[in-house]
C-alpha cells in the first residue's frame, strides 16, 4: 500500500515532529511511507498537486490548529481528483472531534491521541481489508475510540534518525508527553500525569542532535515538571560545546535556587524560557483552573531577565473567563514593567475536546465555530475590546517583540509616566516611519530627558540596521559617522583591532561593509551600560547580542 503523510508546516522555517515521528516508527515496521512537507503559505492548489502526484492509497494528514482549514481544502481536493485515496486525520486538535470530521467527510478515519501504534495499526488493517481494532481510531460507520494509545516514550524510535538537517531550519524534540496541570482551554490537560523519556535516551538523541542545528526547541507541556529531571538536562545541555540554542516552556513557580545558580551561567545565554502567565487576574486563572501565582511568576521573571543569561518570552492570553479589558490591560502593564525580551498576546481558543468548550455556554463565550476556533466576545469583553487588543498585539510583536527598539522601549517602561499599554496606544497610530523614528516621536513628550530617547533610538537604529543612514530627526549633534567609521578603519587600526579583534586579517573593505558607528552622550551612557567617552561599534557580522562593542 502507497502510504503518504501531508505535513503542512506554520512557516518555511518550521520542521513536522510528528511526520517523522510517524515516518520512524514506519520505517522500524518494515511499512513505507512518504512524506510530502510544505508549508501554509503554498496554497491549496499546489499542495493538493503535489499530493496527487505521489499517488498515495492511503493519505496521513498531521492536522493542527494552524493548518486546519487549509487542509480541510486540501483534502476536497485530492477527494475530488482521487476518489480512491482512503483519508486519514491525526494530531492533537483533531483528536477531540473525531465524530464532526467523519460526518463532514473531511476523512475516513481520525487517530485520535498519539499516532506511532494507532498508524501503524491502520496501515495494517487496511491492507487485511480489515475494520481497524486499535485503540485511538475512528471511522466512518465504526465505533469511536474507547481509549487512546499511549507510548512508552523510551520503546519510541529516534524520530531524526536519518534527517538531512537543513542549517536555517528549527527542529523540535520531546522528552516527554503530558502535563501535570488541568488548565480548561488546553488540550494537554486531556491526559492525566506525564510521561518521562528517561534522561539516559534523551540524552543519548540530543547529543546526535546538536551542533547540527540553530535552534531546538523542546514540546515537552512543562519542561521542568520534575525539577531535578531538568535541572540534570539543562546541567548536560550546557556541558556541549555547540552553537545550537535551545528553547523550553517552564513553569516559573517550579524554578528552584539552583536553577537560578546554574542559569547564571554565561553558556546559559543558549537556552531561551517561555512562561505562560495567561492573565495577572486572580479570578479569572482560577476560572481556567490555574493555581499559579501571577505577583509571584511575574517576579521569578524579573529575576530571570535580570541574570541577563536566559532569553525569557512571556505568553499572556485574553479572553480568559472573567477577565475585562481593564484586568488585561492592568496584566499587560504589569508583564511589560518585568521586561521580558518577548511578550505574546495571544487570544484564547476554545478547543474541541478541552473543558473549556464543554463550560463555554455556561460561560458565555462567543468563538469561531471552525479553526482557530477563537472567542470573539465574552460577557466581559466585547467585540470591539478584542479588536482594540488586536492592534495592541500587532504593535506589541512590530516594536516590541522585533527588539529594533529595545533600549528606547526599556527606557521608556521603566522611566515614562505613561503605563506599558499606554505605551503600545500611543505607538499604534504612527505611520509609516522607522520603527526608531515613530518610538522617538510618539513616546518624547512621556519622558523627562528626550534627548536621551533619541539617543536611544539612534543606538536601536545602528544596531538593527546595517546600512541605511541614520534619519535626520535621531541624529541631533552627534558627529557624521561615515567619516568616523572610515578614520578608524583606515587611521587606526591598532584601537580598532583591539575592539573587533576578531576582524584580524579582514580588509578594511570589507570590514566596512558590515560596520557602523555611534557616538552617545553621557546620559545614554549611563543607561546603556557604556564606559565614558560612547564610542560604540556595530559589527552586523556578528550576532545581535554581540554586535555592539565600545571603543576604548
Ligand atoms: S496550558 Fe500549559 S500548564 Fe496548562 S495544561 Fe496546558 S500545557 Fe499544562
Amino acid at each position: 500500500m502507497k502510504v503518504v503523510l501531508l505535513a503542512l508546516n506554520a512557516s518555511f522555517t518550521h520542521t513536522s515532529l510528528s511526520a517523522r515521528c510517524i515516518g520512524a516508527v514506519c520505517a522500524e515496521a518494515g511499512f513505507e511511507l512518504e512524506v510530502v512537507e510544505l508549508n501554509i503559505n503554498e496554497g491549496a492548489e499546489v499542495i493538493a498537486g503535489r499530493v496527487v502526484v505521489t499517488r498515495p492509497q492511503l493519505l496521513l494528514c498531521s492536522v493542527y490548529i494552524w493548518n486546519r482549514r487549509l487542509m480541510e481544502d486540501v483534502c476536497t481536493r485530492v477527494r475530488l481528483m482521487r476518489p480512491e485515496v482512503v483519508i486519514a486525520w491525526g494530531g492533537p486538535e483533531v483528536s477531540g472531534e473525531g465524530e464532526g470530521i467523519l460526518a463532514r467527510g473531511h476523512a475516513d478515519y481520525v487517530v485520535c491521541g498519539e499516532g506511532e501504534e494507532a498508524v501503524l495499526q491502520l496501515i495494517c488493517a487496511l491492507e487485511q481489508g480489515k475494520p481497524p481494532e486499535a485503540a485511538g481510531i475512528a471511522w466512518q460507520g465504526g465505533s469511536l475510540p474507547r481509549k487512546e494509545s499511549r507510548q512508552d516514550l523510551d520503546n519510541l524510535p529516534f524520530p531524526y534518525a536519518d534527517e538531512p538537517w537543513t542549517k536555517n531550519k528549527i527542529y523540535y524534540f520531546e522528552t516527554s508527553r503530558g502535563c501535570p496541570y488541568n488548565c480548561t482551554y488546553c488540550l494537554s490537560s486531556r491526559e492525566a500525569g506525564v510521561r518521562f523519556m528517561s534522561l539516559c535516551t534523551a540524552k543519548a538523541r540530543l547529543s546526535q542532535m546538536v551542533g547540527k542545528v540553530p535552534l531546538i526547541k523542546f514540546v515537552d507541556r512543562t519542561f521542568n515538571a520534575d525539577p531535578q529531571r531538568a535541572r540534570d538536562l539543562w546541567e548536560f545541555l550546557l556541558e556541549l560545546p555547540t552553537e545550537t540554542r535551545f528553547h523550553f516552556e517552564v513553569c516559573a513557580h517550579l524554578l528552584t535556587t539552583a536553577d537560578f545558580v546554574l542559569l547564571a551561567e554565561r553558556r546559559a545565554t543558549r537556552f531561551q524560557f517561555e512562561v505562560g502567565l495567561q492573565s495577572a487576574s486572580p479570578q479569572s486563572l482560577l476560572a481556567v483552573n490555574r493555581y499559579t501565582d501571577a505577583v509571584q511568576v511575574l517576579h521569578t521573571v524579573r529575576d530571570l531577565v535580570a541574570l541577563g543569561t536566559v532569553e525569557v518570552h512571556l505568553d499572556l492570553i485574553a479572553g480568559l473567563p472573567h477577565e475585562t479589558l481593564a484586568t488585561f490591560l492592568s496584566g499587560l502593564d504589569s508583564a511589560l514593567k518585568a521586561l521580558p525580551h518577548r511578550l505574546h498576546l495571544g487570544f484564547l481558543k476554545v478547543l474541541p475536546g478541552t473543558e473549556l468548550r464543554r463550560q463555554a455556554e455556561e460561560l458565555g463565550m462567543v468563538y469561531l465555530p471552525y479553526a482557530p476556533y477563537e472567542v470573539l466576545r465574552t460577557p466581559d469583553m466585547t467585540p470591539t475590546d478584542f479588536l482594540y487588543l488586536k492592534t495592541a498585539a500587532k504593535t506589541l510583536d512590530r516594536y516590541y517583540n522585533s527588539r529594533q527598539a529595545e533600549q528606547a522601549l526599556r527606557y521608556v517602561l521603566r522611566l515614562a509616566k505613561i503605563t506599558g499599554s499606554q505605551t503600545l496606544e500611543r505607538l499604534s497610530v504612527m505611520g509609516e516611519n522607522t520603527v526608531q523614528e515613530s518610538a522617538y516621536v510618539a513616546l518624547q513628550a512621556h519622558v523627562a530627558e528626550p534627548e536621551v530617547l533619541k539617543e536611544l533610538c539612534r543606538f536601536d537604529y545602528l544596531m538593527h540596521e546595517p546600512h541605511v543612514r541614520v534619519p535626520d530627526m535621531l541624529l541631533g549633534e552627534s558627529p557624521q559617522e561615515e567619516r568616523a567609521v572610515r578614520d578608524l578603519v583606515y587611521g587606526d587600526s591598532d584601537r580598532l583591532l583591539v575592539a573587533l579583534p576578531h576582524r584580524q586579517g579582514d580588509k578594511p573593505g570589507v570590514i566596512l561593509r558590515r560596520l557602523r558607528w555611534g557616538k552617545f552622550n553621557a546620559e545614554a551612557c549611563a543607561v546603556l551600560g557604556l564606559p565614558h567617552g560612547g564610542e560604540v561599534l556595530f559589527d552586523h557580522s556578528l550576532p545581535r547580542s554581540t554586535r555592539a562593542i565600545a571603543v576604548t
